[in-house]
């Protein structure tokens, strides 16, 4: 069995469009397009136990993934990461099932290989000559190794401040490698333009349908590792909001499916007190958040001023009873030090951000330490290894 992909959706309005085409955003709104799959006739010929059985990468969930023909797929073996129990750190905390996602053992090191996978994959598919990818850091990195897989160019538009790893990985794997002045929403700017006048495809976070797709399996992964249960909460370190609004509609895909029951997890969005855009929204009940001045962090993946898919990352917080709140870079490296000491996990600070985040959430009783809470390690500490000092 392959695809039940139908159609594509704007998330603002509704209107439906064909997904045998190229597409970027919603015409209608300029929103963000979901891919929608024929769930009753996956129902009625499929079952969640096929997934078991298949070779543990993203792309066992290919029912609900959008590339159509099996020939098209450019997989590194992205996804099928371990969802580890943390009892040293949970006993620490008083917890009693503490998880982590251990997203760094992806291709290219982090989680944006799951959606640059995907969307990479559906491009090539519908036919594209090459991409644009403005990104912090790991996304580029991750579009120049799919790139060089799908065997088109790739040119990569960064802050010059990103890590040296993301601009050497992106290097070399043979993608053009342009320095911007400014962030990443500077960054995205010039990639379009450039993608309109050479004819490339822009993979911007949610500019196009399908990296949230291939960041849904995170959550149909957390689902199935768990036995077919969703955890009380997971706890996502947010910078476009990607992975929060794919997960979020991964479990609602399962639950319409009858291949889950329960409610979705509290979705937590954890952001730098640099730039926190999504808290600052949600605090003040906004549907929309406005730009974050000045945007400053250590942690890259997060140092988004201006996610585009704002209304969806809020949408999924309030929806799901979760909340957003913000953490210190100081912290975020302490919780690097402490994730390595107590779980042996080297994290990047994003996934760190994530236990500064649990300890405040139990300390003001927003969590209860009798909880499954799952904390997403989005990458691969091993990328930022110029925040740690020889000699602490
Ligand atoms: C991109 C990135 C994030 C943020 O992910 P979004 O889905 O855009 O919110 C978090 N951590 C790391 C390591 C990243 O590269
Ligand atoms: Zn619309």
């Amino acid at each position: 069995m392959f695809s039940y992909i139908d159609h594509l959706e704007c998330t603002q309005c509704g209107k439906t469009y064909p997904h045998a085409e190229l597409s970027k955003i919603s015409p209608c709104c300029n929103k963000v397009l979901f891919a929608r799959y024929d769930l009753q006739r996956l129902k009625s010929e499929g079952t969640r136990e096929m997934w078991a059985e298949r070779a543990s990468n993203m792309w066992r969930f290919s029912e609900l993934m959008p590339v159509q023909n099996p020939e098209n797929i450019l997989t590194l073996g992205e996804g099928g990461t371990p969802l580890l129990e943390a009892n040293q750190l949970g006993q620490k905390l008083g917890m009693k099932h503490l998880l982590i996602k251990e997203e760094g053992l992806n291709p290219t090191g982090t989680f944006k290989a799951r959606g640059i996978s995907a969307a990479v994959s559906k491009a090539y598919e519908l036919g594209v000559n090459g991409f644009t990818m403005p990104s912090a850091g790991n996304a580029a990195g991750a579009a120049a190794a799919y790139g060089a897989r799908a065997g088109l160019p790739v040119k990569v538009f960064m802050p010059q401040d990103a890590p040296a790893a993301n601009k050497k990985e992106s290097l070399m794997a043979g993608s053009e490698l342009n320095l911007v002045e400014g962030l990443i929403s500077d960054a995205g700017r010039i990639a379009v333009t450039v993608a309109e006048e050479q004819n490339l495809f822009d993979l911007s976070t949610l500019k196009e349908p399908y990296r949230a797709e291939g960041k849904k399996t995170m959550g149909l992964e957390i689902a199935m590792q768990l036995g077919w249960k969703m955890p009380d909460a997971i706890i996502y370190p947010t910078g476009g909001g990607t992975g929060i609004i794919g997960m979020y509609k991964g479990f609602q895909e399962l639950l319409e499916l009858g291949w889950i029951e329960g409610k979705p997890p509290k979705f937590i969005a954890v952001q730098a007190s640099g730039c926190q855009p999504i808290v600052k929204a949600f605090q003040e009940g906004k549907d929309v958040a406005e730009p974050w001045p000045n945007a400053a962090t250590i942690a890259d993946g997060l140092r988004v001023p201006g996610p585009f898919a704002d209304y969806l990352i809020l949408q999924a917080i309030r929806e799901t009873g979760g909340t957003a709140l913000a953490v210190e870079d100081s912290d975020m490296i302490d919780a690097m030090y402490e994730l390595a000491t107590t779980e042996g996990i080297i994290a990047c600070p994003e996934g760190a951000a994530t236990l500064v985040g649990l300890k405040h959430l139990l300390e003001d009783g927003f969590l209860k330490r009798d909880e499954t809470v799952v904390l997403l390690n989005t990458g691969s500490g091993y990328k930022y290894l110029d925040l740690i000092n020889e000699d602490k």
